[in-house]
């Protein structure tokens, strides 16, 4: 079997089946070379979740999901981030997982294109930093710059301990959580169900409107 490879800081760990797709298109590059990657894990304090990735093997094009497959209830997690030991936290972000970190006005809503990943904070962090200077790489206007400027200075300040910010995850179907060894920096509430039906209709609404996510 060929090793996969692991999308986020988490663990290099052979992925246990693979499978061909032979009768659809690569949507990046238009061969039929597609390939389905997944394995089930035992996460401790949360269950088994069910990850798998599609790869095209002509152009490399890849898209990750991971499933739950415990029933859970639908949940905010908090986490505060301001040690170096954070790092390794481990975040579980289903394709329905609402993921905020008001300190810095970051917030990712699930589109036609998010992507579920197991990882961790560092994980986390390195996709905010990724898409924060994408779009200031993109706008013309100095503020966007400097305001990305800042944002990467206060993540790094939290992750040496000199500052905090919070990771706040929720997802009204229970699938994604955060998962510290030591609990003392989380708090975990369970969703009402206004707060269920309201995220429900936002992922269909961000479905049709075609708005990007990572
Ligand atoms: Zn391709």
């Amino acid at each position: 079997m060929k090793k996969g490879k692991e999308s986020d800081g988490g663990d290099e760990e052979e992925f246990r089946y693979q499978m061909e797709i032979a009768d659809q298109e690569c949507p990046a590059c238009g061969r039929k070379a597609l390939r389905v990657y997944g394995r089930v894990d035992e996460i401790p304090h949360f269950g088994k979740v069910l990850e798998q990735f599609i790869q095209c093997e002509a152009c490399g094009y890849r898209i990750s999901d991971v499933m739950c497959l415990d029933e859970r209830d639908p949940a905010e997690y908090r986490y505060r981030v301001n040690s170096p030991d954070d790092v390794k936290v481990r975040v579980i972000r289903s394709p329905s997982g609402f993921l905020e970190i008001p300190e810095i006005g970051v917030e990712v809503r699930p589109g036609p294109a998010a992507e579920g990943f197991v990882s961790n904070v560092e994980g986390v962090l390195r996709r905010v930093k990724r898409h924060v200077k994408l779009a200031a790489k993109w706008s013309d206007r100095e503020e966007a710059r400097e305001r990305a400027e800042k944002i990467l200075e206060r993540i790094e300040a939290a992750l040496s301990g000199e500052d905090e910010i919070t990771i706040v995850l929720k997802d009204p179907y229970g699938h994604s959580a955060i998962i510290p060894e030591d609990e003392e920096k989380l708090e975990v509430r369970k969703l009402d169900e206004r707060e269920v039906k309201k995220l429900r209709s936002m992922i269909l609404r961000g479905a049709l409107s075609g708005r990007e996510t990572f």
